[in-house]
C-alpha cells in the first residue's frame, strides 16, 4: 500500500521541519502530487488522518492536495501533451501508460509522477 508509506514519509518530515523551526503546531501541510504518481486521494487522507494523530503538532493539520496533470509524449505518432483519463498497465518494474491517440505502450513521461510536499503553515 504505498499511499500509507507515503503517508508516514510525510508525516516524519513535516514534524521533522516543524520541530527543526521550534513550531507549536502545523496548521496546514500542502502537497503537490502528479497524476502519474498513482496515488489515491480518499486512501491518502485516510491514512494521515490516522498517522497525523500521533504527534502534538500535526494532529489538527488541515491537508491540502494539489494535483499536476500528467504529461506523455508518444515515440510512434509523436502525440504530446495531457492525460486526462490516464489508462495504464503496470509491469513489475514501473507503470506504463498508453498513448491515447495510437495506443502504443511506448511514451515517455514529461511530467507528473511527483509526490512532494510544497509547504507546511506553522505556528
Ligand atoms: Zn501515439
Amino acid at each position: 500500500m504505498h499511499e500509507f508509506s507515503l503517508a508516514q514519509s510525510v508525516q516524519e518530515t513535516v514534524v521533522t521541519i516543524a520541530k527543526e523551526r521550534a513550531a507549536k503546531e502545523i496548521k496546514k501541510v500542502i502537497l503537490k502530487f502528479g497524476a502519474f504518481a498513482l496515488i489515491e486521494e480518499d486512501q491518502f487522507r485516510f491514512c494521515f488522518d490516522i498517522l497525523k494523530k500521533e504527534s502534538k503538532l500535526l494532529e489538527n493539520a488541515e491537508l491540502e492536495i494539489i494535483w499536476i496533470s500528467g504529461e506523455l509524449r508518444c515515440q510512434e505518432c509523436n502525440f504530446e501533451g495531457k492525460i486526462e483519463d490516464i489508462p495504464q498497465k503496470h509491469t513489475e518494474l514501473a507503470p506504463i501508460f498508453q498513448c491515447p491517440t495510437c495506443e502504443s505502450f511506448a511514451t515517455d513521461i514529461i511530467s507528473g509522477t511527483e509526490a512532494n510536499i510544497d509547504s507546511i503553515v506553522i505556528n
